[in-house]
C-alpha cells in the first residue's frame, strides 16, 4: 500500500478549468472520500490519479514515485467504476483473472489470488456464472474482486454503489468498510452521497467547482464546517441558515440580531458592529420548547413523520421555514405555536463570504 500526495494540481479541458490548485495527502492505508455535487470534478480528480487524464499543472505522487508521466498500468492502482465494466462473455473467474492473465501471471498464482478474492467477497459459488446471470450487487462484487486480485497500491472507486437499490447500497457500503479494515488498503472513493462519505471515510474531501472546500475527519466537518458550503452539504436534512447582523459589540463578545427579530449573544471578538452574518443550526440540534441560548418563535407548517423521529417545518418570520427534528408521539400539529431552542455550542456563525467565524 502507499500514500498518495497531490500538489497544486490543475486540470483544464480546453479553456475550462475543472480542477483548481488541488493539494491533498491521502495517508497510507486510509479511506479518503471525495464528495461534492455533480460536476464538481470528483471523477476528474480520480482519473488524474489513475492516469486516465493528463494534468495541466502540479504533481501526483504514489508512494515515493512521481507518476505524472506514468501510464495507468504502471501506477499500480486499480479502479472500480459505477458501470461495472465486466466482460459479458466471460464467467466470474474469467473476469477476475483477465488482467492477471494479460500480465503473464503464472496460473497457480492467478488461482490463488482469484480464490482469495472470491472467498473475501463470498463469490465462490458463482465462479462459473456470466455477468448477465448475476444481480447488480454480485456484479459489483466481481468488479471489486477484479481490483483486489491485482494487489494494487491504491484502490480508486468512482460511485461504485450508485447503480444499486437502496437496501443493497447499505449492505455493500458495510461490505466495503469491512474490506478496507481487512485489506488495510489505501482507498480513494468518490460519491455524491454525504451519508456514504460520513460512514466510510477516515477523511472526507468536500469539493465544489473544482476546488477543495474542506478536508478532514467526518465529525470535524460535521461539528466545525469551515464554511457554509460544507455546513450545508454535510448532514441530512441540511443545516438551517438564518440571516442576521451583528448588533452590540462589547469587550466580552457581541450580539447577533436575526432576521426573525430574535437576538443571540456570542463570546469572542473581531466581529464589527453592523456586519452581515449567517447563523447555522442543524435540525437535530433544535429542541421544541426547553431553554437555550438560541430561541426561535414560530408556527408549525407541517410535520414529516418518519417513525420515532420526524421533521417539523416551522415558519419563524426569518425567511425560509426552519426544520427541527422531533421525537416520539407528541410531535406537534400544523398551526401550533412553538419555541425552538438550541445551545450556543450547536450554532455556527458565518461571515458575508460564507466563512466560519464562530
Ligand atoms: P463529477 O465527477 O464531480 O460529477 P466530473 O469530474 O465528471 O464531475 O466533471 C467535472 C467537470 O468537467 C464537468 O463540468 C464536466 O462537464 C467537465 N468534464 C469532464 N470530462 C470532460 C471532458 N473529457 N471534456 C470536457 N469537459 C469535461
Ligand atoms: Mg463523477
Amino acid at each position: 500500500m502507499a500514500e498518495v500526495k497531490i500538489d497544486n494540481l490543475n486540470k483544464s479541458f480546453g479553456s475550462v478549468e475543472v480542477l483548481k490548485d488541488i493539494d491533498l495527502t491521502i495517508a497510507d492505508g486510509s479511506f479518503v472520500v471525495l464528495v461534492g455535487p455533480s460536476g464538481c470534478g470528483k471523477s476528474t480528480l480520480l482519473r488524474t490519479i489513475a492516469g486516465l487524464e493528463t494534468v495541466s499543472g502540479g504533481e501526483i505522487r504514489i508512494g515515493d514515485k512521481k507518476v505524472n508521466d506514468l501510464a495507468p498500468a504502471a501506477r499500480e492502482i486499480a479502479m472500480v467504476f459505477q458501470s461495472y465494466a465486466l466482460y459479458p462473455h466471460m464467467d466470474v473467474y474469467g473476469n477476475m483473472a483477465f488482467g492477471l492473465k494479460f500480465a503473464g501471471t503464472p496460473k497457480a498464482e492467478i488461482d490463488r489470488r482469484v480464490g482469495e478474492a472470491a472467498r473475501i467477497l463470498k463469490l465462490e459459488a458463482l465462479m462459473k456464472r456470466r455477468p448477465r446471470e448475476l444481480s447488480g450487487g454480485q456484479r459489483q462484487r466481481v468488479a471489486i474482486g477484479r481490483a483486489i486480485v491485482r494487489e494494487p497500491k491504491v484502490f480508486l472507486f468512482d460511485e461504485p454503489l450508485s447503480n444499486l437499490d437502496a437496501a443493497l447500497r447499505v449492505n455493500t457500503r458495510i461490505e466495503i468498510a469491512k474490506l478496507h479494515k481487512m485489506l488495510k488498503a489505501t482507498i480513494v472513493y468518490v460519491t455524491h452521497d454525504q451519508v456514504e462519505a460520513m460512514t466510510l471515510a477516515d477523511k472526507i474531501v468536500v469539493m465544489n467547482k473544482g476546488r477543495i472546500e474542506q478536508a478532514g475527519k467526518p465529525l470535524d466537518l460535521y461539528y466545525k464546517p469551515a464554511n457554509m458550503f460544507v455546513a450545508g452539504f454535510i448532514g441530512s436534512p441540511a443545516m438551517n441558515f438564518i440571516e442576521g447582523e451583528v448588533g452590540d459589540v462589547t469587550e466580552k463578545g457581541y450580539s447577533v440580531r436575526l432576521a426573525d427579530a430574535t437576538s443571540v449573544s456570542f463570546t469572542g471578538n473581531g466581529v464589527g458592529k453592523g456586519r452581515k452574518v449567517t447563523l447555522g443550526v442543524r435540525p437535530e440540534h433544535l429542541a421544541v420548547g426547553g431553554t437555550g441560548d438560541l430561541k426561535l418563535e414560530g408556527r408549525i407548517d407541517i410535520v414529516e413523520r418518519l417513525g420515532e423521529t420526524g421533521y417539523a417545518h416551522v415558519s419563524t418570520g426569518s425567511g425560509k421555514p426552519i426544520i427541527a427534528e422531533v421525537r416520539g408521539g407528541a410531535t406537534g400539529e400544523p398551526g401550533q405555536a412553538v419555541t425552538l431552542t438550541a445551545t450556543l455550542g450547536h450554532t455556527h456563525l458565518f461571515d458575508e463570504a460564507g466563512q466560519r467565524i464562530g
